[in-house]
């Protein structure tokens, strides 16, 4: 019936140009968005983030005729990274640009119906690109995050604003993002900036009006808000962090998060501990969990109804690298019919957690000589090689520069903010990874207001010679790696696994490519004129597939890669959305 509904829609707006689906997405679209394959209305597939579609039009034995549908230009001439996902809903895309623009564009014919771009003020502090992941949709409203630490509600039919909310204040670093998340009936929110000692936090807002519901900081001794009013304390205060560090703790929620209905839990996921120098945060003599920095590197569960923590796993206590813990959690069953949740950090170990109350299970390496730890012992806690942790400058002669070492991976990460896919089909992870290291050491800093708050120098390298990207494949069951493919440039696109036995993913190089789930071989290629580090979707519309992608390169690597963005430097900038169907006589043929 909705397919029904949505076709009619389509047909009488290609006529009149008003009709559209009455009242528009429901709160029963999102929760079957990972079912439904006639639209997208969440990030990630499904709020589980799981990036599987069950179509199966497109497959191993026909990929290699998919040919470009339309490509649309975000145009301007700003480009830079071009990382967001797009919505696809009632004959229209809905897809962020870089720069804070959001562009809504005919499903059919790829042209333009509004196009909205944010007036950014002078002075606003992203730290890794002017990038943007992507817009949220419920009911008649299309909401995203500006650079400005904003969130807008914008007509989906008109691209007028409906209502406009500050989340946070940009001249204290503080930036978004993220694709916001819809539950309940409320918008929810992370916030950037882990880079400026800000605070990481998470918001929920009346989705309608934009009100405030409940905040959660998720650094430990500040306090929560509910309605208005202060609620509860976020951990105790000075139980893992020393003096007033904690008041400029790093923690931010930059990724956004996931949610799980079956357990009601939303996860997020916080950024390093401000600043990077781990000394001034107490990781010198730890006795029991001083110098743990909690929640900052974590993964914080969260009650929807009222914001309060449900529990929370730290991937990397006395964080020294800038391993932030910010990467997606994904719930999801394996193949030992086991509901649990998956997350794989960017200090390289992959990680699988209880359903019910996010208790350690199990964690393994994903990249290559990892330095920073031994290993992750049976509490899921790491296992520190104190050897490559940067030195302290007080021990320095002058005091003002510690001990450099390489660690691996680098602070860029065994996996960053690329989204991996969960296949329903082969029940296996398909991981955007990156084999790189790093030089870096630490500095004296204090915090300035809207100043960088590191204390940390840094040079990237890659490992080996021949590649740094490395797509994996690996089974949550065993931890082990069933295939890898491997790329020269670093890899910083999302993948997308289907029914149809594919994995999608995009390369720095400008190939848009589909492979093989069971073997990882390139079984179709398409160039797409800028390097891809934006994230797959896939749809079907009259009985046809279609698979689009963002084209633009950007984000963190040309501007942090050291070593390694000397060696991708001619890469080309851009900034397009590209989608891509069969034939139509091979379409209807399968
Ligand atoms: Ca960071």
């Amino acid at each position: 019936m909705k397919k029904l509904l949505a076709t009619a829609a389509a047909l009488s707006l290609s006529v009149s140009g008003l009709a559209y689906a009455e009242g528009g997405v429901t709160d029963e679209d999102i929760a079957s968005d990972a079912q439904n394959t006639s639209q997208i209305v969440t990030n990630g597939m499904g709020r589980d983030l799981q990036r599987y579609s069950p179509l199966t039009n497109i497959n191993r034995h026909n990929v290699k005729r998919l040919v470009p549908a339309w490509a649309f230009s975000f145009g301007g001439e700003k480009q830079r990274g071009q990382e967001a996902q797009p919505i696809i809903y009632d004959g229209m895309m809905y897809i962020t640009g870089s720069y804070s623009r959001l562009y809504a564009i005919d499903l059919k014919t790829g042209e333009e119906v509004w196009q909205y771009d944010a007036r950014l003020p002078e002075g606003i502090l992203p730290c890794c690109d002017v990038v943007n992941r992507g817009a949220a949709i419920y009911g008649d409203k299309i909401y995203f995050g500006t650079l400005d630490a904003r969130i807008v509600a914008l007509d989906r039919k008109t691209g007028k604003v409906v209502w406009r909310k500050k989340i946070a204040d940009y001249k204290a670093g503080y930036s978004y993002t993220a694709a916001p998340l819809i539950v309940k009936g409320m918008v929810i929110t992370g916030n950037s900036g882990g880079e400026f000692g800000i605070v990481g936090e998470v918001q929920a807002r009346d989705a309608e009006t934009g009100e405030l519901i409940w905040t959660r900081p998720t650094i430990e001794g500040h306090m929560g808000t509910y309605k208005g009013e202060e609620s509860t304390m976020t951990g105790t205060l000075n139980a893992t962090w020393p003096g007033d560090m904690w008041k400029t703790g790093g923690g931010s929620t930059w990724l956004g998060g996931s949610y799980d209905e079956e357990t009601d839990t939303l996860v997020f996921g916080t950024s390093n501990p401000a600043p990077w120098n781990s000394w001034l945060r107490g990781a010198g003599n730890p006795k029991g969990t001083e110098g743990d920095n909690l929640y900052a590197a974590s993964r914080v569960a969260i009650n929807p109804d009222n914001g309060e923590i449900k529990w929370h796993f730290q991937t990397t206590p006395r964080e020294g690298w800038d391993y932030d813990g910010t990467n997606e959690v994904i719930a999801y069953q394996g193949s030992d019919g086991k509901k649990r949740w998956a997350t794989a950090d960017r200090n390289g170990y992959f990680y699988v957690l209880n359903r019910e109350d996010g208790k350690f299970i199990s964690a393994t390496p994903f990249v290559e000589n990892i330095s920073w730890a031994k290993g992750i012992d049976e509490n899921g806690r790491p296992i520190f090689n104190e050897a490559n942790r940067p030195g302290n400058p007080a021990d320095s002669t002058d005091g003002k520069k510690g001990d450099t070492i390489f660690a691996v991976p680098s602070f860029l990460g065994g996996k960053n903010w690329m989204p991996m896919s969960f296949s329903r089909k082969t029940k296996m992870f398909y991981v955007p990874s990156n084999e790189w290291g790093m030089d870096i050491w630490n500095e004296p800093i204090t915090y300035k207001k809207g100043a960088a708050y590191l204390g940390a120098g840094f040079t990237i390298k890659p490992l080996f010679e021949d590649y740094i990207g490395s797509l994996k494949a690996i089974d949550p069951v065993t931890g082990e790696i069933k295939w890898e493919y491997k790329n020269e440039a670093p890899l910083w696109s999302g993948a997308m696994s289907t029914a149809g036995g594919l994995v999608f993913i995009g390369t720095p190089e400008g190939h848009f490519k589909a492979l093989d789930d069971e073997t990882g071989e390139v079984l179709w290629k398409f160039q797409t004129g800028s390097g891809i580090v934006g994230q797959p979707v896939t749809w079907e519309e009259d009985g046809e597939q279609y698979v689009a992608i963002a084209s633009g390169w950007g984000g963190a690597v040309p501007l942090w890669g050291g070593e390694v963005a000397k060696q991708v430097k001619y890469l080309n900038q851009g900034g397009s959305v590209w989608v891509f169907k069969l034939p139509s006589s091979f379409a209807s043929a399968n």
